[in-house]
């Protein structure tokens, strides 16, 4: 069985030597929040491999292929710094690793232009954009402009979306439901892939009607108890659905000290995740044959 994890993270070496230091040379002070964030018992909620640790880590898992998704950076030159750096991941891996390009669309026509050259470089779809904590309007010109790229492109994006029931933690950000629907819409030409289960049972349910949607199950562990995780599963139409981890978060904190594909991928297969989930569908989305 191919698989592909929709949804992993990934930062040029630098970042992790000392991260909190890398944002604040950068202005990133959410990702900052996120990202550096420890657990009451001291523990780090998220690792910084290198590409051959990533490469490591899905092997051990038996993971054929990883789509790289940019960061919801707050400023236009650290989404070229991560689009660069994902050019060069997908140039020394092109069998492995496949990338999304980021952007920051306050930053006006430089952020359309760094979206061309990205893909022109070979990242194959755009995101993971979050335009609540990247504090743009989903109005704004530019990002409809992107948005508008994207379908002519033929490349997908991923939106963060948060579960408004899940419980707060620092960098939470919320993402109202009305805000996907009317780009969903607004958009019917441009396929979104909507982060976490969607935000959510009650989220995905509305959203999942638009034909231009699809799910990816990033960090769902962390979110949902295994019960709820499996209903939603069951609630969505399969070919919907699409594997993704949110590696390099550490999926499950009171078992494992490091990031890893396995534990999330057993799961999942437990849970009687088709070929098509696991891999077929982002193939399709991606246009990878
Ligand atoms: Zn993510």
């Amino acid at each position: 069985m191919r698989v592909i994890d929709a949804h992993v993270h990934l930062y040029p070496p630098e970042t992790g030597r000392e991260p909190s230091a890398w944002a604040a040379a950068r202005g990133e002070p959410h990702w900052a929040a996120l990202g550096t964030r420890r657990r009451k018992d001291g523990k780090p909620v998220q690792g910084f491999p290198s590409v051959d640790q990533l490469l490591r880590d899905m092997d051990a898992a038996g993971v054929s292929q990883a789509v790289l998704l940019g960061w919801y950076w707050e400023n236009h030159a650290t989404c070229v710094e991560q689009n660069k750096f994902y050019a060069e991941c997908i140039r020394a891996h092109p069998d492995r690793l496949i990338a999304f390009a980021t952007a920051q669309p306050s930053a006006g026509s430089a952020a359309f232009e760094e979206v061309c050259r990205a893909v022109g470089d070979g990242l194959n779809g755009l995101g993971e954009f979050s335009p609540h904590a990247q504090h743009f309007s989903i109005d704004d010109p530019v990002w409809r402009q992107i948005m508008v790229l994207a379908a002519e492109l033929k490349v997908p994006v991923n939106l963060h979306v948060t579960d408004p029931a899940s419980r707060k933690y620092p960098g939470r950000v919320e993402t109202p439901l009305e805000d996907f629907v009317r780009l969903v819409q607004e958009f019917p030409a441009t396929r979104f892939i909507l982060a976490h289960c969607g935000g959510g049972p009650t989220f995905a349910q509305i959203l999942g009607a638009f034909p231009n949607v699809w799910f990816d199950t990033a960090a769902a562990p962390l979110i949902y108890e295994p019960a709820v995780f499996r209903q939603m599963l069951t609630a969505l139409p399969a070919s919907k659905v699409i594997y993704g981890s949110d590696y390099p978060l550490i999926l499950y904190p009171q078992t494992e000290t490091a990031p890893g594909f396995a534990g999330f991928l057993n799961e999942f297969k437990t849970a009687g995740a088709s070929s098509a989930v696991l891999g077929g569908n982002v193939v399709g989305l991606i246009g990878l044959g």
